[in-house]
């Protein structure tokens, strides 16, 4: 339509921002008659609906100051008004039954309230309010009433014209006498009192509700959300762990003593003549001298024998490196070929894989090679026949294939049950152990074995704390709401383990690591197993669980176990809570809730009564509310979102690539980036443990406006990009961050902004991030993966919760709550995986069984995840997820993390792939590893675009090996996340299409006016 000279692009985008002129209402006598009015209102609503931003006030009446340089349009009568254009394509269709809108007011000016959406995709495409006007009113108010029908138009994809008009959901204007307020009544509105005053509040309602602060922000709907879990008991007291409820002290005799004593104990005549191979779970300074110690002691008693003291955690690499690399540099010429044969592990019932044994020379082969100075695909690992005479043997051959040397060895190892308590049914893991094996050639010995320092920590956390705490379960019913069991488990464990940095790329060798990973997931596993046993249950929330693995060289295996309570909160139903009236309260807008609760509502009453005694906001935006719960009337002050107040408006500091961000340096990070106008920064929700999740929207600016987001998301591909779901996984809060400041400071990404809305979770899990700060603050520890800080505060996988806006987890609701703010086109969740080899030692060796797959090695510095509806009905998804996929492969293909790609996928394929397909999936597109699912309709997934397939195209998922990266490697992963998002971003451009205007004729008087573009996006190459 051309609305030339009405409307104006203000920030040069190519997208309307602003209605151009001010309306001025100058009519005779200053009053306005219902024809004049109806028009009036429609005019005002097809000018809003033509821009995501606008001037308020936009009717004004004569005299009125002006505040900015709008040209003025002076109307007196309905024929000065002009007639707008209608677009060429006219459509033909009845409108349907648009149902009732809600009776709460935080809905009104969305699809539950005063708009409809009738194609599904959750967009408003019409108008369900119809106004019923007074026969004559003051000009202020008329102009009061086209500033409202403005919004209403600004709001939305579609307007349903005129809009005084009957049917539809009733809007009764009804000037008089009174005070002024507006009511959700009757399935429609009812605004009423005094002229000049409801004038006020309508003015007020069309201009900042229901954000009041900036229409980013969540707005009152958000503090209607708290009340709600206030009022349940959530909040907003802290969830403070309780008192100590047990704390016990654990200590054992040092493995090495262990090993001393047990040789002591060989009689001469079984250590006469042969080698004896010792292995011990201690750091290789250890073994050393443990051997010195060892030759002494057989030299007193007049033994003369070969000692080697072997690392009993990855043994087979200890073996490796000390005993065959130095034999094969020892040789007058390096070896042509080397050949590594491995047992296949036939162990029945067991959680490992049948390359176990494969795994622990991982990845010895790569450093044999460098010191060798051979090619390592000279180096071939071959599974051995069933006649292979130890565990491991390997042989050297010269160039013409003669034999150089061969070198065995077989580890002592035993199997016991994954979870002691409960027996063989979860599955049996294969353990290492420690003792003194008496090597004669081929042929391997047991003398004696002696339990490692983790062997007997782990009989104790078995033996003990985990039989505990399922007792604890087991008291509390077992059941899924009586979570959380516990406020934390503390474990504190001193050992003297290896714990080195292997010189290739992040791998490294660290028992101590090992230990931490598998106190956390066994006993998380560990609980949910019993749950499922006791009571069907899901126990997937049962506490905080926090193992700090201190590695103490040369001493006695320690811990100190700590169980605090669970929380104590009341525990009351959630009440429905609606804003069902508006008034002014001074110059303030306040409001009246309706509060009802199943059953009786004295408890809810007294919990009312107790929060209006306590200080709820922060000192910042707050709104004024009067509850009403049966007839008692409480009044209260609730906290608003507001932005977050930016410092001098002077360019923030470029975000670090190379620092693990935590803590207050997020928000002030989001502080430092809203001073640019791009940038809107704000709290979106608080964790568990009371900790702030910041989000951003990036867009063109409209300073001075009001925006409407979703009317943004309306005209333009919407991209939501989440960081920091799972704490450790720490990189994707670099990157997102210094996406953010890039699209305010940098021309190239800039640009992006012109075709393009992006919304920002930078640090979706908090309490997890403080968890990891905390766990990576020791030196031996900074780069361990720190699992224990993957989930929230209670163990708990929160994704489950993303899309339930009553989950007692801020870090779950935020998401879901973006989402339905901006209902993005394309969602990225940028994740991590570990830096470095995850063992397990009591889980089956690589990652625990919680998960499908194996990551017990790194798969790429940088990988996609993507799914699609596998419906012939509607191809566009995998479309999408091809054209998504060619791109951000092509993109990374040229680039140094395509070079880490390659490097990291060969090793991916030899080490995994090419041996236990199903455990290490994927498929390489372009030299990228993806792993792509097509999924039918109703699959138990819940990505966005699986649930809300019209609204959301493409929901997908970076990893990069990121557990825990640091300095350069930090920068680097970091910069694969930046880089896939800047893949989809010119996506998303590609994708971009002009708003299209269509008009749908009802055949009855009304027209429904649209603006909009595609959806669900089509996303191409
Ligand atoms: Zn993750």
């Amino acid at each position: 339509m051309d609305t030339v000279g009405w409307t104006a692009d203000r920030n040069g985008d190519g997208f309307v921002d602003d209605i151009a002129p001010r309306l001025v209402i100058n009519p005779p006598r200053g009053m306005v008659d219902r024809d004049f009015c109806a028009r009036l209102i429609d005019l005002a609503a097809r000018l809003g609906l033509e821009t995501h931003a606008l001037t308020l006030p936009f009717a004004v009446v004569a005299g009125m100051a002006r505040t900015d340089d709008r040209p003025d349009l002076t109307v007196a009568t309905a024929g000065d008004l002009p007639v707008l254009p209608a677009p060429t394509a006219l459509g033909d269709e009845r409108i349907g039954n648009l149902g009732e809108p809600s009776s709460c007011l935080t809905d009104l000016f969305t699809i539950r309230g005063a708009l409809a959406d009738t194609d599904g995709d959750l967009l408003p495409d019409m108008t369900r309010l119809t106004f019923d006007l007074p026969v004559e009113m003051p000009a202020s108010f008329a102009a009061a009433l086209a500033n409202f029908a403005a919004r209403v138009g600004l709001e939305t994809g579609g307007v349903t014209l005129p809009l005084a008009r009957e049917g539809g959901s009733r809007f009764v204007v009804r000037p008089g006498m009174g005070p002024s307020r507006l009511t959700a009544k009757d399935g429609g509105w009812l605004a009423e009192g005094d002229a000049i005053e409801l004038a006020n509040l309508l003015d007020r309602v069309a201009g900042e509700w229901p954000h009041l602060a900036a229409p980013e922000c969540g707005g009152v709907g958000q503090s209607l959300a708290r009340l709600r879990r206030w009022l349940a008991g959530d909040g907003p007291e802290p969830n403070d762990p309780g008192a100590v409820v047990w704390e016990r002290e654990w200590e054992a005799d040092w493995e090495v003593d262990g090993a001393v004593a047990a040789i002591a104990e060989l009689p001469n005549d079984a250590l006469d003549g042969r080698r004896l191979v010792v292995f011990a779970s201690e750091p290789p300074d250890i073994r050393r001298e443990l051997e010195e110690r060892l030759v002494a002691d057989l030299g007193s008693r007049g033994i003369d024998i070969d000692i080697v003291v072997l690392s009993a955690f990855k043994a087979g690499l200890s073996w490796l490196r000390e005993v065959v690399t130095p034999a094969l540099v020892a040789l007058p010429t390096p070896p042509a070929r080397v050949q590594i044969a491995y047992r296949r592990m036939a162990e029945v019932n067991t959680l490992d894989m049948p390359i176990r044994w494969l795994q622990e020379l991982f990845p010895g082969p790569e450093l044999m090679a460098a010191e060798l100075g051979i090619d390592p695909g000279a180096i071939e690992m071959v599974e051995a026949g069933d006649d292979t005479p130890a565990t491991f043997v390997a042989d050297a051959f010269d160039a013409e294939g003669a034999s150089l040397g061969r070198w065995t060895c077989t580890p002592p190892w035993r199997a016991q049950p994954f979870v002691p308590a409960l027996g063989d049914e979860p599955g049996r893991v294969v353990v290492t152990t420690g003792g003194v094996m008496a090597a004669d050639g081929d042929s391997w010995r047991e003398l004696a074995r002696v339990p490692t320092d983790l062997e007997t920590f782990w009989e104790f956390w078995q033996g003990v704390v985990v039989p505990d705490l399922l007792r604890l379960v087991e008291e509390a019913g077992a059941r899924a709401v009586s979570q959380p069991f516990f406020g934390e488990l503390l474990a504190e464990v001193w050992v003297s383990e290896p714990n080195e940095r292997l010189g290739v790329r992040e791998e490294n060798d660290s028992a101590a690591e090992a230990l931490a990973e598998d106190i956390y997931f066994t006993t998380l596993d560990a609980i949910e197993l019993f749950g499922q046993r006791q009571t069907g249950d899901t126990l997937s929330a049962p506490g905080a669980i926090v193992p700090i693995v201190r590695v103490s060289p040369g001493a006695a295996p320690r811990a100190r176990v700590t169980l605090r309570a669970a929380p104590s909160r009341p525990s009351l139903p959630y009440p429905d809570l609606r804003v069902a009236e508006l008034r002014l309260d001074g110059n303030h807008l306040a409001m009246s809730i309706v509060a009802t609760v199943d059953g009786d509502p004295a408890a809810t009453l007294a919990r009312l009564q107790q929060l209006a005694t306590m200080e709820l906001t922060d000192g910042r935006d707050s709104i004024a509310a009067r509850v009403v719960l049966n007839d008692t009337t409480v009044d209260l002050t609730l906290p608003l979102t507001s932005p977050l107040v930016s410092g001098p408006l002077s360019p923030g500091p470029r975000p670090s690539m190379t620092a693990n961000l935590h803590g207050d340096a997020i928000v002030e990070m989001a502080e430092s980036l809203a001073t640019a106008p791009e940038v809107t920064a704000w709290i979106e929700d608080w964790s568990y443990q009371s900790r702030p999740i910041p989000a951003l929207s990036l867009a063109a600016p409209c300073e001075g406006r009001l925006r409407s987001p979703l009317k943004a998301a309306i005209l333009k591909p919407t991209y939501l990009i989440v960081a920091r779901h799972h704490a450790n996984e720490i990189s994707s809060t670099n990157a997102a961050f210094q996406l953010a400041w890039l699209c305010a400071n940098e021309p190239h990404w800039r640009r992006y902004l012109d075709a393009v809305n992006i919304v920002i979770l930078p640090y979706e899990n908090p309490d997890g991030a403080a968890l990891h700060a905390m766990l990576a603050s020791f030196p031996e520890s900074q780069t361990w993966k720190h699992h224990p800080a993957r989930y929230n505060a209670l163990g708990f996988e929160y994704g489950a919760d993303h899309l339930n806006p009553d989950s007692r987890f801020g870090e779950a609701r935020a998401r879901g709550s973006l989402w339905r703010r901006w209902l993005p086109d394309v969602v990225v969740d940028n994740h991590g995986v570990p830096s470095h080899e995850w063992v397990q030692p009591f889980a089956g060796y690589g990652s625990p069984p919680r998960f499908r797959v194996s990551y017990w090695i790194v798969q790429a510095l940088l990988y996609g995840i993507a799914s699609y509806l596998d419906d012939p009905d509607a191809p566009e998804q995998r479309a999408s997820v091809d054209a998504l996929r060619d791109a951000v492969s092509a993109k990374v293909r040229d680039s140094d993390i395509g070079d880490w790609n390659r490097v990291y996928g060969a090793s991916y394929r030899a080490w995994g792939q090419s041996r236990e397909p199903e455990r290490f999936p994927g498929a390489f597109h372009d030299d990228m590893l993806w792993h792509v699912a097509a999924l039918e309709p109703g699959s138990p997934y819940r990505g966005f675009h699986l649930l809300y397939p019209r609204t959301t195209a493409l929901s997908w998922i970076t990893e990069v090996n990121d557990e825990t990266a640091e300095g350069e490697h930090l920068e680097r992963v970091a910069r694969a996340h930046l880089l896939a998002n800047e893949a989809t971003l010119d996506l998303l451009v590609a994708a971009a299409s002009p708003p299209e205007a269509r008009a749908i004729d009802h055949g009855d008087g009304a027209t429904t006016w649209r603006i909009g573009r595609q959806r669900p996006l089509l996303v191409r190459g």
